[in-house]
């Protein structure tokens, strides 16, 4: 199952990674493409197109952060940074998620493609000090890799794992819940981040028992997905219990949580009553997979 910002059609092209020489030729071909992508945005044309520009306008590999994102199906090098090429003054910005609801995110889009350089961007922008020294680290391997030149430690980019779940109970009621932090009316799965030392089938346990205190009888596996918002890996899974019992919210993470049947959430979606997350999200996805069709109505961006 292709969730949403999976199914990049790019070749990592990972042999690459330590090739200098075909990186350096590679900043300065006119046939390599880059993109500008900074604080969590994507650099756009004039008319609201992914500003990929030739590498060659950097005029050799860049002083700033930069990653080779891979190669693509016509074997060209596509490159993501934060540098910005000189005589190049403003650029136009457009934050990813919000391009997410114009540009499609299915498999081999480019948002899609371009999930993992966010990623690796965000990853750059925060870890440029050794965790182990303190020095100043530098990138190296087309950007998978920093090194510490003081004592030599290689930081990898950081990915997060974590776990989403849809809980159904025995009469396959589905429960969503809103959190703390979110407006009325924003009702979505139950999530939470695998700790060190726990499978990621305990942390779905534990996440539905301390958020809305319910007891789980069964773990599935349905599918996961990278949400690179900055570096989280999404687990998703169909939890079952057979409790009969309601939902009580620990009023720190969680605010509200109900049961909902098929008829309830139809009904509550289309009134407006509950609004779901975004199509970009696996939480839609596994709310949609337990539901059985697509439902209409999603919260605000
Ligand atoms: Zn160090």
């Amino acid at each position: 199952m292709h969730t949403p910002l999976t199914g990049s059609t790019w070749d990592r092209s990972e042999e690459s990674r330590k090739d200098e020489a075909w990186l350096s030729q590679q900043w300065r071909s006119d046939e390599a493409r880059a993109i500008i992508v900074r604080d969590g945005a994507l650099a756009l044309t004039a008319d609201g197109a992914l500003d990929w520009r030739p590498a060659s306008d950097w005029g050799g590999v860049p002083t700033q952060p930069w990653v080779l994102v891979g190669v693509d199906e016509d074997s060209v090098a596509r490159f993501a940074t934060s540098a910005i090429p000189e005589g190049r003054k403003t650029a136009h910005f457009s934050g990813f998620r919000e391009l997410a609801g114009i540009i499609e995110v299915g498999r081999g889009s480019d948002l899609t493609n371009l999930a993992a350089a966010l990623s690796i961007m965000n990853w750059h922008a925060t870890h440029g000090f050794c965790a182990n020294c303190g020095s100043a680290s530098e990138q190296t391997d087309a950007g998978w890799l920093r090194r510490c030149p003081a004592c030599g430690s290689e930081h990898y980019p950081r990915v997060d794992p974590a776990v989403i779940m849809i809980v159904t109970d025995g009469q396959e009621r589905a429960l969503l819940a809103r959190q703390t932090r979110w407006p009325e009316k924003w009702f979505s799965t139950l999530a939470g981040f695998v700790e060190p030392g726990e499978s990621v089938e305990a942390a779905v346990h534990r996440e539905v028992g301390e958020e809305v205190s319910i007891g789980i009888d069964s773990v599935r596996y349905v599918a996961s997905q990278p949400w690179p918002f900055p570096s989280s890996l999404m687990f998703g899974f169909h939890a079952i219990t057979f409790e009969e019992s309601e939902p009580t919210p620990d009023g720190v993470e969680i605010a509200e949580a109900r049961w909902f049947s098929r008829d309830e959430i139809k009904a509550a979606n289309e009134d407006g009553s509950v609004l779901l997350p975004p199509r970009l999200s696996i939480s839609r996805m596994l709310i949609e997979h337990w539901y059985g069709e697509e439902l209409p109505v999603t919260w605000p961006r």
